[in-house]
């Protein structure tokens, strides 16, 4: 893959640019497939006149892998179907709150509970202390915590955060890690190991690129070479303990502590992104898994069970520099919103209660990935399976891949044929090489082996 089409993909990510298949006949990928497409087609020409190239978060247009998005109208369990009526196994799960499956009915009914009582106050209820609760006692990195909108919303507040209390401007993020579209993220590097980042989208100031530094993920020495070039200026490392936008990539053993040891000896604040990870890697999300402390923690998806949630949280002694408590500003006329509280602290409440619910996705995962790779080494093709719990990844590579740029490395033409075949056979993977896909409870085993069938025979035709 050339870099055009990286950026290309992030682009897409950070909302800048959209191409939807161009020059190609959306329905051509099902001819000879039961698959139908009219009213989605339909529906794609009418929402692109309307909103921005016919999406509200732009990888949705399937810009990657061309053709029209399949527009859903409804979801169960480990399936959706679509406005023409056909039926999908569904990898995507809202891209990771589903880890329960689709339209869980306890979610459901503690969602039509809370509705009926009135759905925004703009005042606390007591579901959001619940849930601050239940948070705090799974994650014990968290012991004060502010609820959002959205994981945007709660890495950009946790970066103002760690600047407010170190008083320095700098960050470090890595490349290929996505945290939000907030203006300090859509930064990438330029040439090597650069010293100040450049803007991958129009409108975001330059003096705001120029503290946006980027390291190289699973690459400690790129970390302490940015800090040597800005010493005592990093208020902030910002990193995916398991990073899930470049594809699935794990960290390596001892990346996490690595970064944990660095900025304890240089004053700088850890932030996990666990917006993907938190509570579906663990029950204690990756900092349990690795056993790494960070200062502060971001999440979202799961904690919202499907409703547009964020929160970060972590040391008191930061939290509490939060308005209004302290002079850190930050706030929102929907944020705690009880909805959202209810159908996060209803799907936490299953998790915590339900511990081998993790033995349980290990298992699944294990299971795709051993096929997988079977499949793989029996037709002879040398690509990389990435996964780590319920997220996972299928390289168009042969790996290893360990960062941006083995992970760029990937065909994405192939990923284009493999996607649009497994979509035939009736497999919704995430319409992007450079994005995990999500298992959830409801993935049993027929279907575990119905979606290895498919990879069968779409990867015959890779
Ligand atoms: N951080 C991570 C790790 C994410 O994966 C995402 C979204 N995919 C975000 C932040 C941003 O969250 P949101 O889309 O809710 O703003």
């Amino acid at each position: 893959m050339v870099q055009g089409e990286w950026d290309d993909l992030r682009s897409q990510e950070s909302g800048v640019r959209i191409q939807n298949g161009e020059g190609e006949n959306a329905n051509s990928r099902f001819k000879g497939s039961r698959v139908k497409t009219k009213r989605s087609s339909r529906l794609f020409e009418k929402a692109k006149g309307v909103i921005p190239g016919g999406v509200n978060s732009p990888v949705r247009a399937f810009g990657a892998v061309g053709g029209y998005p399949h527009f859903i109208q409804k979801a169960s369990g480990a399936y959706v179907w679509d406005e023409d009526g056909n039926k999908f196994i569904d990898y995507v799960g809202s891209w990771g709150p589903m880890i329960l499956g689709h339209a869980h009915p306890r979610v459901i009914r503690a969602v039509r509970r809370a509705a009926g009582s009135g759905t925004s106050f703009g005042a606390p209820t007591e579901i959001e202390v619940k849930l601050a609760e239940l948070i705090r006692s799974l994650m014990p990195s968290i012991e004060m915590i502010r609820m959002v909108n959205s994981g945007t919303e709660a890495t950009m507040s946790a970066i103002r955060l760690a600047r407010a209390y170190t008083g320095r401007d700098a960050i470090i993020k890595f490349e290929g890690c996505y945290h939000g579209h907030a203006d300090s993220f859509l930064i990438k590097a330029g040439s090597g190991a650069a010293t100040f980042g450049v803007p991958n989208s129009p409108g975001v100031p330059r003096t705001v690129a120029a503290e946006t530094l980027n390291a190289r993920y699973n690459d400690l020495e790129s970390v302490r070479a940015l800090i040597d070039q800005r010493p005592s200026q990093i208020a902030a490392i910002i990193v995916e303990p398991i990073a899930g936008n470049m594809g699935c990539v794990p960290p390596r053993a001892g990346f996490l502590q690595g970064l944990r040891d660095l900025c304890d000896r240089e004053g700088i604040i850890l932030i996990f992104d666990e917006v993907m990870t938190g509570f579906r890697v663990a029950p204690g999300g990756a900092q349990e898994l690795f056993g790494v402390r960070p200062d502060l923690t971001t999440l979202g998806k799961i904690i919202g069970g499907g409703l547009p949630v964020g929160a970060y949280g972590g040391k008191k002694e930061l939290m509490a520099m939060i308005a209004p408590e302290g002079g850190v500003y930050q706030a929102g006329t929907l944020s705690g919103n009880p909805l959202a509280m209810a159908a996060g602290y209803e799907t936490l409440k299953i998790l915590s209660a339900r511990r081998r619910l993790y033995a349980e996705l290990e298992k699944t995962g294990r299971r795709l990935e051993t096929g997988l790779r079977n499949i793989l080494e029996k037709l002879g093709k040398p690509y990389t399976v990435n996964r780590v719990g319920s997220m996972f990844t299928l390289f168009f590579t042969e790996g290893p891949v360990v960062d941006y740029n083995s992970a760029k490395a990937s065909d994405t033409g192939k990923f284009k044929i493999y996607f649009g075949e497994m979509l035939k056979s009736g497999v919704y993977l995430p319409p992007s090489q450079f994005e995990a896909a999500f298992l959830s409870s409801s993935h049993k085993k027929t279907l575990i082996q119905k979606t290895l069938s498919a990879a069968k025979h779409a990867l015959e035709r890779v």
